[in-house]
This record gives C-alpha cells, sequence and structure tokens, in this order.
C-alpha cells in the first residue's frame, strides 16, 4: 500500500523590530519576515525549522494546533540562532520534539550558543524573547528520515547566507524547503553578522561565496521542485520555484553593482531600482556597507 500523500503548510511570521544599532542610514532594526512548514502525514507532521521570539513560537504552535497532528520532529536548515533557537519554546508546546540537522548545523548552532559575542548578540537582539538556555538540535546520522513512509532528505548545498546550508527535498511532494539558500520577496543577506568590529562568523559573505551561493540554488534548481519554500519570504508570496531564478539574479546584480565601484548609498540606490519590491532594505544597506569596506 503506499503512502498517503503529504500536504504542505506554510506559516510566515511578518517583519517586527529587534533591537539593533540605529544611527546609520537604513539601520532601523528590523528583523525579516521568517517561515515555518508544517509537512503533515494523516497523523504525524514535522516542522521545519522554528522562528525565534517566544512571542512567535507561540503563536506558530498555534496555528500548528489546527492542523491536529502529532509533531515528530523540527528539521534545522541552517545554524543561524533564528531557525533553531525557538526550539525551546516549541518544546513546551510539544513536550518532548527534537530538533534534527546534518553535524555541520548543529556544530554552526552550537557555536552560536556557546560563543560569548555571538551569543550575546542574540540576547541583546531579542532581549527577554529568547532562552538563555537554547535547546540545540540533534545530529542525524544520515542524510534522509521518513514520514509515514515517505523520504525527506537533507542535502547540503553549502553557502547559502551562511557555510553548511542545507535544503531539505521531499520528492513525493515536489517540495524543496529552501532555509537561507532562497530569499522570496526579502533583501538577501550578503554580509554575516558584525559584532563589535569582529567578524563572529566563518563564512562571511563576499563576491566568491556569492558566486558559491549561486551555485547552490543551481543545486537547487536541479531538485526540479513545484513548491520551494524560502527561509525568509515575504507574507503571501507564492512558494515556486521563480524564487530560485529570483535569488540568482538578486546575488549577480548585487555582485555586479557592487563592482561597478560606487558608495554605500549607490549601491543601495541601483539595488532598489532593480529589487525595490522586496522587504526589509535595512538588509541590503547592512550588505552593502559591509561589501563596499571588503572592496576599497
Ligand atoms: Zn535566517
Amino acid at each position: 500500500m503506499s503512502a498517503a500523500p503529504l500536504s504542505v503548510h506554510v506559516y510566515v511570521a511578518p517583519m517586527r523590530p529587534f533591537v539593533g544599532a540605529s544611527g546609520e542610514a537604513g539601520d532601523q532594526p528590523i528583523w525579516s519576515p521568517m517561515s515555518s512548514t508544517l509537512i503533515a502525514g494523516e497523523r504525524d507532521a514535522i516542522l521545519v525549522d522554528t522562528l525565534v521570539a517566544h512571542e512567535q513560537v507561540d503563536r506558530l504552535a498555534d496555528w500548528v494546533r489546527r492542523f491536529d497532528k502529532r509533531v515528530v520532529a523540527v528539521y534545522v536548515t541552517h545554524g543561524h540562532s533564528d531557525h533553531w533557537i525557538g526550539l525551546a519554546q516549541l518544546q513546551k508546546h510539544f513536550p518532548g520534539v527534537k530538533g534534527i540537522a546534518t553535524p555541520d548545523v548543529v556544530a554552526r548552532a552550537t557555536f552560536e550558543a556557546t560563543d560569548h559575542g555571538l551569543s550575546n548578540y542574540w540576547q541583546a537582539s531579542f532581549p527577554g524573547e529568547i532562552p538563555t538556555e537554547p535547546v540545540l538540535p540533534e545530529a542525524m546520522t544520515g542524510d534522509t528520515f521518513e514520514l509515514e513512509g515517505h523520504v525527506l532528505r537533507a542535502v547540503s548545498v553549502g553557502q547559502g547566507d551562511t557555510e553548511h546550508s542545507t535544503v531539505l527535498h521531499v520528492p513525493s511532494a515536489d517540495l524543496v524547503e529552501g532555509g537561507d539558500v532562497v530569499y522570496n520577496g526579502v533583501h538577501m543577506m550578503t554580509g554575516e553578522v558584525v559584532y563589535n568590529g569582529v567578524h563572529m562568523m566563518t563564512g562571511e559573505t563576499d563576491a566568491a561565496s556569492r558566486q558559491a551561493w549561486i551555485e547552490s540554488l543551481d543545486r537547487v534548481a536541479a531538485l526540479n521542485p513545484k513548491i520551494v519554500v524560502a527561509g525568509h519570504k515575504s507574507v503571501g508570496a507564492p512558494d515556486l520555484p521563480e524564487s530560485i531564478v529570483a535569488s540568482r539574479q538578486y546575488l549577480r546584480d548585487f555582485s555586479r553593482i557592487v563592482n561597478d565601484g560606487g558608495g554605500v548609498e549607490d549601491v543601495v540606490a541601483e539595488m532598489l531600482k532593480l529589487h525595490g519590491d522586496r522587504d526589509n532594505p535595512r538588509t541590503l544597506w547592512y550588505s552593502a556597507r559591509l561589501a563596499v569596506s571588503k572592496r576599497d
């Protein structure tokens, strides 16, 4: 007997403020909209990524309950804390539910939780809104797991907005959960966090890593999905493969415009001419500032 089809439901937490630097142009501290996806069988379901602040996770849990499924695991696409730090709060709603991720993603999440400067960055950005004792995802032993007979596969594509990024491929649903490899209607984060003037993260994005990111998007496209859910997507944006094409174009445009040699404001202005309908230009200002400073 073949398995009943899976259903795919996408929740999007809208943009919201966080506590961050402001003062320079474009610095209004707004966190980009984020998605969490419920992939559901007849009885069981898995969630993909957790959102960040308690209030976001609580709303997500309320939404999940409506589907009346048993959440058996939370797949974490990459190590940036905004995609897994909600695990502790999710466990309050769904006791015992575990996060799972590739070993590289777990290593990165562990670094984010234990590096003093970086964990301080997250605590300072969302004071009182994220756990002080995070629950980390656990490492998968292989790259696949099952949901009611369907195979779900972690595909390590490498560079996204951070190194060691994965997407989750569900062939029977023609689905790719794109994590932060694919963006949809949101400015793409091409400069990893700088804390106290120090690059706290590995895999900081430059022209070479933007090219690697484009190649990651090629790998996602080669999976031939019909449904593509971006980790950061604007509310109501359709979950279509066009977001892969648009993400590649955004990165190409960004590299070309940075390479043209203008200052930060020029880069932002040129990008906004082409991609002005995307959410959260703060990310563009941030990325442009870093890219221009590295070029000079
Ligand atoms: Zn993210």
